[in-house]
């Protein structure tokens, strides 16, 4: 079931202004060739804003973008805790890293907070753990203070807390492979005492790396990374300690994945890249770096279209478009209408994988729940 929140987003009020179109002109809709009038004698020496007419545009839609089945999943949480218990339900951290999806939710009845300290003790509401996952000890204070909790971690950043608790068992010492600060590796961190983690952000720190014991090694990695960064790091860590524990693939996501595969197969043929994100989004980020190192000249993130500087396009005539597993799709939409009043456009998909992921709500939040 998609989120109320992700039905609103794809029902437009108004048709959209641009038309999915081939790539052959012959097989282009009426609409699209009638909205190019014919050129006077005089056509080629007048320029184009003079005689309205919009310069083309090729718009290439990376698939598959938006929502994965973990940001449904914990959208759903809200909406239906929402539903059955009424406002207020406390989130605690942004649901997922989208402020119009924080925005919408917070019209709901949606209450975000940082900590759970800033909760009242005495609310019998729902608090709700965002998708990214929350150490140990949130929980636990949850239980202490008998807060009703609802857990909306995503089921894949679980499986690394798990995998990291097995190795810690097995006596393993843990590397995370992942960013610092970033709520997720806060929260996989937060599964073990203190100390019981090393961070590694890059190769260079996988270089330095000194371990207790160069046989008793494990690593797991944030589900959000860049593909090619992450192989390069797990590569050093393997030559340097052959015997170390991992998981068969990296920890990255499905979701993470499939988008820079997207990514790679469009941006060497832009002239631009949009990835519609937050900044603070993590897969977000890679798909803009990933954009840009595949050769895009102009890679940009955007929350929305009034984010877009202009000038940034002039003279493109190829414009790729992506969005986050937290971007919605009513974004990619948005910023097509903007692209659409000012050129002529013509769309295609190139896909690089199909995606059927669906993780079910919370135990406690489903229909058959006693
Ligand atoms: S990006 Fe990946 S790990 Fe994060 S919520 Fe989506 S599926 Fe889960």
């Amino acid at each position: 079931m998609l989120p109320e929140v992700g039905r609103a987003m794809v029902c437009s009020v108004e048709p959209p202004a641009w038309v999915p179109v081939l790539t052959a002109p012959e097989s282009r809709p009426k609409s699209s060739l009638l909205a190019v009038p014919a050129l006077p004698v005089w056509g080629d020496s007048v320029p184009d804003r003079l005689m309205n007419v919009k310069p083309k545009l090729k718009i290439v839609l990376c698939s598959p973008r938006g929502f994965c089945a973990g940001v449904v999943r914990a959208i759903d949480t809200v909406e239906r805790a929402l539903t059955l218990y009424g406002a207020p339900v406390y989130v605690r951290h942004e649901i997922v890293h989208n402020r119009y999806v924080v925005d919408s939710l917070r019209a709901k009845g949606a209450i975000f907070v940082e900590e759970l300290a800033e909760i009242p003790d005495d609310t019998t509401a729902p608090v709700v753990f965002s998708a990214h996952g929350v150490p140990k000890s949130v929980p636990a204070d949850a239980q202490r203070r008998n807060f009703f909790s609802l857990d909306a971690t995503c089921p894949l950043v679980t499986k690394v807390h798990r995998e990291a608790a097995i190795h810690f068992k097995r006596g393993h010492e843990i590397l995370l492979i992942g960013h610092s600060h970033h709520p997720e590796v806060v929260g996989t961190v937060g599964q073990l005492p203190a100390g019981a983690v090393t961070l590694i952000e890059t190769a260079e720190d996988a270089e330095k790396f000194a371990p207790k014991d160069a046989d008793n090694l494990a690593f797991v990695t944030q589900t959000t990374l860049s593909i090619d960064d992450t192989a390069e790091i797990v590569a050093v860590l393997k030559q340097r300690f052959p015997n170390i524990h991992g998981p068969h693939k990296e920890d990255i996501c499905y979701a993470t994945t499939n988008r820079q595969l997207a990514v790679k197969k469009v941006a060497p043929v832009v002239d631009a890249l949009i990835v519609v994100g937050a900044p603070n989004s993590s897969n977000s980020q890679r798909l803009r770096e990933v954009a840009e190192r595949e050769g895009c000249k102009v890679s940009v993130l955007a929350q929305r279209a009034g984010d877009l500087d202009w000038s940034m396009f002039e003279g493109i005539k190829s414009l790729g478009i992506t969005a986050g597993a937290s971007a919605p799709e009513v974004i990619v939409e948005e910023i097509m209408d903007a692209f659409a009043a000012r050129y002529e456009l013509e769309v295609e998909t190139v896909s690089a994988a199909e995606e059927n992921e669906f993780f079910p709500l919370p135990r406690s939040l489903r229909p058959d729940a006693a």
